[in-house]
């Protein structure tokens, strides 16, 4: 059944997909594979050690990090973060996986799929761009980093996203595009009292209907940005407080 059948074997991958994987049953972890068994995704810096591979020195360097920092396994340039600090790494397919298994982000989802799917974080309405174009993305933002890591405006999904349309929200106060996000923003006080069954008949039918009010192929306030000048369009809303 298609609705189930986003699961797929790391030898089944094809340049340029958007693939994602559970942590702790509780949320979606998203990166980009690029080839050569490797993927490009963007971490929370401030939760996980960053950890960069030092060019000068050449040898690992760590930059702090709540979490002690994590060992290198032996592929080559596995956990590399060409920009320390952005978040955005180079990872082995076994290390993105850690125990879990991999799915294919679903794009070009009907409404009825989208709304379907009981957890946000898995598909999306909008249309992808050609795998070269995603790998370019992927890979310029590995060199120079993305915008700065936000769990609810800009996180590891808004970075595939991003990489797989090219498309950002054109509106100053609302960046985040991701499903997972907007259902965590999506519950309310009221959602989250009586019993189980209760809260989610009260909780569900809202949830659906902000993912698909933000919906990334969905939404109206989108628009398509050139990596190469994505840091000037993120500096818009300062900009824009410095003329006044
Ligand atoms: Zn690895």
């Amino acid at each position: 059944m298609e609705l189930f059948s986003q699961k797929v074997k790391p030898s089944e991958l094809e340049k340029g997909d958007h693939v994602y994987t559970w942590r702790k049953s509780m949320y979606t972890h998203h990166g980009i594979f690029v080839g050569e068994g490797k993927l490009i995704h963007m971490v929370n810096p401030k939760a996980d050690g960053i950890l960069h591979f030092s060019a000068a020195s050449k040898s690992w360097i760590s930059s702090g990090g709540r979490k002690k920092e994590k060992t290198p396994c032996a592929t080559s340039d596995c956990g590399l973060e060409k920009v320390a600090g952005s978040g955005v790494r180079v990872t082995c397919i076994e290390c993105f996986i850690k125990k879990g298994s991999l799915y294919r982000f679903k794009y070009e989802a009907s409404r009825e799929f989208l709304v379907a799917k009981l957890r946000g974080g898995t598909c999306t309405t909008a249309r992808p761009d050609p795998p070269e174009e995603v790998i370019h993305r992927a890979t310029y933002l590995l060199e120079n980093g993305y915008i700065e890591y936000d769990l609810i405006n800009n996180n590891c999904e808004d970075f595939a996203l991003y990489c797989k349309t090219g498309l950002l929200s054109n509106d100053i106060d609302y960046q985040g595009r991701s499903s997972q996000a907007n259902m965590v923003h999506s519950t309310k006080k009221e959602d989250r009292v009586g019993n189980p069954v209760q809260r989610f008949t009260t909780a569900f039918p809202r949830s659906c209907s902000k993912r698909e009010n933000k919906d990334l192929g969905l939404r109206k306030d989108v628009v398509k940005v050139a990596v190469e000048e994505l840091s000037s369009f993120h500096l818009r809303p300062r900009l824009f407080f410095l003329e006044i």
